[in-house]
């Protein structure tokens, strides 16, 4: 079987821009690959967290895993932070990556103007740790959405470059990005992507939202004055309506825009509202059920971190091998 890694931060709750550019095509593609789905915590100290929040917020990150139906049997769920050969891996790549690459990161640019008081080492860093996540596994395909494509061209990079120096040691990775859903916008400005840590609770729908939550959420999405339905560039709010249904209801653009066709922007905001409620409930109800369950949780996260750390080390040993480190004995 191939391999498939991925990931995602515990930092806020996930929004609809996570699940259906990423955990709903982890769902999909969980049967067909070998896979590892990491709960990122190594990233998430990259801006300021407190601790006990982090924790919490990422158990409930790998219980939602698991409520979005991947299945911890089969797929191995974990805490980065349980496998120590991330950050060794990471390490061992800081020394095969340039300064230069990594100061063309958006993701960098972006979030460094956000927490302009602690633009820290590791933040710089971050996309040489996520080819430590990728590469220690030897994944074929990383599911992410669009705004992951950088860090992942660089990993290829890194796994070229280091390859060039020793010979093949890292599988390089391919990204998969999903049809539909790959870049949710912020329903409060839709030039940009939806995030959780966005400060403006409108601007996301987040997984655990009520149902009126949603639909209220809907209703207030900025839009435009165009009054037609169209799926284009100049209407990025409306394009994102669309692009959010046809994510929930598996349609294309063209299908979705002629169902619309004649009716208004008030019908379009309540028929995705409804879309996207449908899509969330099942998940929450999963969600509130495996939560009551500590001991299976706990379970979990101590088999499939034993299981990790197997793979995540027999990398680690022959790339340690390669650069030169003395063997144990
Ligand atoms: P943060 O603001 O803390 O970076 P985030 O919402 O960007 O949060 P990440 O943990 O960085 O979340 O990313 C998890 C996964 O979700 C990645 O695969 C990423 O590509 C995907 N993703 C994030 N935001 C969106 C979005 N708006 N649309 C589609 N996919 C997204
Ligand atoms: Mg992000």
């Amino acid at each position: 079987k191939k391999v498939l890694f991925s990931g995602m931060q515990a930092t806020g709750t996930l929004t609809l821009g996570n699940y259906l550019g990423a955990l709903k095509n982890w769902v999909t593609l969980s049967d067909e690959y070998e896979c590892f789905y990491s709960v990122v915590d190594l990233h998430s100290i990259t801006v300021r967290q407190n601790p006990a929040e982090l924790r919490k917020r990422a158990r409930n990150l790998l219980t939602l895993y698991i409520a979005a139906g991947l299945n911890p049997e089969k797929n191995c769920i974990y805490y980065q932070s349980h496998v120590s050969g991330h950050a060794e891996l990471s390490w061992i790549l800081n020394c095969f990556t340039y300064m230069g690459e990594l100061n063309r990161m958006t993701q960098f640019k972006d979030k460094s103007a956000k927490h302009a008081d602690n633009i820290n080492a590791g933040l710089f860093t971050y996309p040489v740790l996520m080819a430590a996540d990728i590469l220690l596994y030897q994944a074929d395909v990383v599911p992410v959405g669009i705004d992951q494509m950088q860090h992942l061209e660089i990993t290829r990079d890194i796994a070229q470059r280091f390859n060039g120096i020793y010979g093949d040691v890292f599988t390089i990775p391919e990204a998969y990005i999903g049809k539909s859903g790959a870049k949710i916008m912020s329903l409060q400005n839709p030039d940009k992507k939806m995030s959780k840590s966005d400060e403006n609770p409108n601007a996301s729908v987040y997984l655990m939202d009520d149902p009126d939550t949603v639909m209220r959420k809907f209703k207030r999405a900025v839009t435009d004055s165009e009054g037609c339905i169209c799926y284009r560039e100049e209407q990025p709010g409306i394009k994102n309506l669309l692009d959010i249904y046809c994510a929930c209801n598996g349609l294309t653009p063209e299908q979705a825009v002629k169902e619309f066709d004649g009716r208004g922007y008030g019908e379009l905001k309540m028929a995705v509202g409804e879309a996207v409620v449908s899509v969330l409930k099942p998940v929450q109800d999963r969600f509130a059920e495996l939560s009551k369950d500590k001991a299976y949780i706990d379970g979990i996260i101590k088999e499939n971190a034993e299981k990790a750390n197997y793979y995540a080390t027999k990398t680690l040993r022959k790339v340690q091998k390669k650069v030169g480190f003395p063997e144990r004995v």
